[in-house]
């Protein structure tokens, strides 16, 4: 065929379709990392900015993830446990670039509260469209297209949720990412958890394929939340080869190796990555070396060196095992925040700092130093008392200041008296209950009857104690913490109580008490707390003139578990708990009758344990008034044992009757340790002065 005419001028017309078309083409194909790594300029002013792809953060881990989660794969759900500030909610947010702009589909974002996820979207969701010119200029225009809630996209819309029955039920979604999964509440409006709620809304799309990015640092244990999502899938683990050898092992906190007796600098400063084949050393200089050698080895592969062999086994859910030793935070730092918290443990029997670093540092589930062990007996407390050496209402040796915890029942107060030591030794010294006025006849009703209070001046406040070595000698009360007892009645008893008390009253020729005499308190329930928050102080119960009434509210929890280490320690020592010879096996049955479940601390029905609650309350007084000093240092000198008449003032006792008398020595620098006199014969006990009745 021949052309007779010249054809007519066009413009190119494939630049002007690609132009047109450009929103509705088949986008081309490529992996959600590429995505993140064409498209995601980083600006983090005082640290990284510039392309993703460059950043000097290790991120060879988020690849395999991140590309699970293209719609190309086989899996439905991608789940990662780790550690904070380790990229996890990179992958989301780099799975979410992708889809804009290489494959649009909704998707629903949540997090663990309303708040918090407007405080996802305000601060890391803009941020990231800054970041991404190329998806913000995707973003429509309307004013409806950009709120906290909702970001819309020309062909898909991003929706900002959390979860509740409803937020699940209202439409479902092809793409769901849930964060911080184990924040999440488990059962979810009674329905089941998040990731069910959200698999059963995704039956319209099981044709085209669904997707859910479950994330989070682990706090529920083996059983509920991320682990249990995690175990149950892949279960990829991340392994390198060793530098030296070139065998390959797991990277994960058991390969870090350090000083592990010293202190926490000189753990950080000999810390290193050390290979279980050749002994081989590697430095934080090392680790670039070691990521690039990195891969993900799920079950059904094996590690070989430079790669894998094996084929995964199938799971519809591709799951991740990330690991703080290939996160951000250099290793000298994790040794060191280990060996602080491991320090805290013991001096304090505290494992709060332990549970935190491996669930927020390591990125795993912590599991108790005492879980393998037996609770300690109720029959191993009875032989521990008939060994003691020491009656109820004498001070052995060794203790350095008394505390008194009162328990608010119905019909009475009961009463610990419990003695201190260097090195968090106790010793409990008295238990009783108060159940009548000091008429001996008027029955108590401490909710009901605010004067009845004033029984505690006489009986718990003013108390003194002999001194078993010399009963001629007594020991005063340093502080007394009070259970409020929770309902309001009780709380406004309490209150007046204490502002009588610190007000003094010249009719019952009682002096002002220090504010510091008395400590109301109330246990608090709130598992991740700090031990003992700053206390809150009630205006509108507060009373002119007078200093203001602190109320305290420990975590509970965390304190039983202290108390119950101590209670574990098998032989006198630091941390060791005393028990008079003569206590009440029905008080040593309350000191057991809690039990941990899950984590927590719960009393059976029915069950009495007001010892437990006493003596756990203890350890919260001598926290407050002394912090975690080992060496009770701030106990002033009235609160201590009385010296001896005509011993040197400040000469320390001595276990030894015979030895030589001290020179005054000052004050000692180091750690001391007092320690309990050996077993032998009690002296008589002086009648008591006041009438109480013992728990029997
Ligand atoms: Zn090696």
């Amino acid at each position: 065929m021949q052309q007779t005419r010249e054809p007519p001028k066009f413009g190119n017309a494939r630049e002007a379709i690609r132009r047109a078309f450009r929103d509705v083409a088949f986008p081309e194909k490529i992996a959600p990392s590429e995505a993140a790594n064409r498209h995601r300029f980083l600006r983090n002013p005082g640290a990284y900015s510039g392309p993703w792809k460059d950043s000097p953060e290790p991120s060879q881990h988020l690849e395999d993830p991140t590309n699970s989660l293209a719609m190309t794969s086989t899996y439905a759900i991608i789940a990662v446990i780790g550690p904070s500030q380790m990229g996890k909610s990179e992958i989301g947010n780099n799975w979410q670039v992708h889809s804009v702009i290489y494959d649009p589909a909704d998707m629903a974002f949540y997090s663990p509260t309303r708040e918090l996820t407007a405080s996802y979207v305000t601060t890391q969701i803009n941020k990231l469209l800054e970041e991404c010119p190329d998806v913000a200029a995707r973003q429509l225009d309307s004013a409806s297209a950009d709120n906290i809630y909702l970001k819309q996209f020309r062909g898909c819309d991003w929706h900002f949720l959390w979860p509740t029955g409803p937020n699940f039920r209202a439409r479902p979604f092809s793409r769901g990412r849930l964060d911080d999964y184990d924040d999440f509440d488990q059962d979810i409006g009674d329905q089941g958890d998040a990731v069910s709620l959200f698999e059963g809304r995704t039956t319209s799309f099981q044709g085209y394929g669904w997707k859910l990015y479950v994330n989070s640092s682990p706090k529920l244990g083996a059983k509920r939340g991320i682990e249990p999502l995690v175990a149950a899938g892949t279960s990829k683990r991340w392994w390198v080869d060793c530098l030296s050898c070139g065998d390959p092992f797991e990277m994960a906190w058991e390969r870090l190796d350090f000083q592990r007796d010293g202190t926490a600098l000189e753990a950080a400063s000999t810390v290193y990555l050390g290979c279980p084949t050749c002994g081989g050393v590697h430095g934080q200089k090392d680790k670039p070396l070691l990521m690039k050698t990195g891969r993900w080895i799920g079950r059904g592969e094996r590690a070989v060196t430079g790669g894998k062999t094996g084929v995964i086994e199938p799971n519809a859910t591709d799951s991740y095992w990330f690991d703080g030793t290939f996160g951000l935070a250099p290793w000298s730092t994790l040794a060191r925040q280990y060996r602080t918290a491991e320090l805290r443990f013991e001096e304090h029997q505290d494992e709060g700092p332990l549970k935190s670093f491996f669930q927020t540092k390591v990125g795993r589930n912590y599991v108790s130093r005492s879980s393998a062990d037996a609770p300690v007996t109720a029959d191993a407390l009875t032989e521990r008392a008939e060994a003691s050496g020491y009656k109820m209402g004498v001070v052995p040796d060794g203790i350095v200041a008394i505390t008194m915890t009162v328990d608010l029942g119905i019909d009475r107060f009961s009463v610990m008296a419990v003695g201190h030591g260097v090195g968090n030794r106790t010793w409990i010294i008295d238990r009783f209950d108060i159940l009548t006025l000091s008429d001996g006849i008027t029955k108590l009703e401490p909710f009901r009857r605010r004067e009845h209070w004033s029984v505690l001046y006489e009986k718990v406040l003013s108390r003194t104690y002999p001194l078993q070595r010399d009963p001629s000698l007594r020991m005063k009360v340093f502080c007394t913490g009070i259970d409020t007892g929770g309902t309001d009645d009780a709380t406004d008893n309490a209150y007046a109580w204490w502002s009588d008390m610190v007000t003094g009253s010249r009719k019952a020729r009682r002096a002002a008490l220090p504010a510091t005499a008395i400590m109301l308190l109330k246990g608090g329930n709130k598992p991740g707390s700090r031990l003992l928050p700053a206390p809150t102080v009630d205006a509108k119960r507060q009373v002119k003139g007078l200093p203001e009434c602190e109320l305290w509210i420990p975590n509970v929890n965390r304190m039983k578990d202290i108390a119950d280490y101590r209670m574990r320690r098998p032989a006198p020592g630091p941390a060791y708990m005393d028990i008079p010879t003569d206590f009440p096996a029905k008080a040593i049955a309350e000191l057991r009758a809690e039990e941990k479940v899950e984590g927590l601390w719960e009393k059976p029905e029915g069950v009495r344990n007001e010892s437990w609650d006493l003596f756990v309350y203890a350890l919260v007084v001598m926290l407050r008034m002394i912090g975690l000093d080992q060496n009770l240092t701030n106990v002033p000198q009235w609160a201590r044992p009385p010296r001896p008449k005509g011993a040197a003032r400040i000469a320390e006792p001595t276990n030894d009757p015979d030895a030589t008398p001290q020179p005054p020595t000052p004050t000692p620098a180091g750690p001391r340790v007092v320690q309990a006199k050996p077993t032998g014969p009690t002296r008589p006990k002086p009648r008591r002065s006041v009438r109480t009745v013992r728990s029997h």
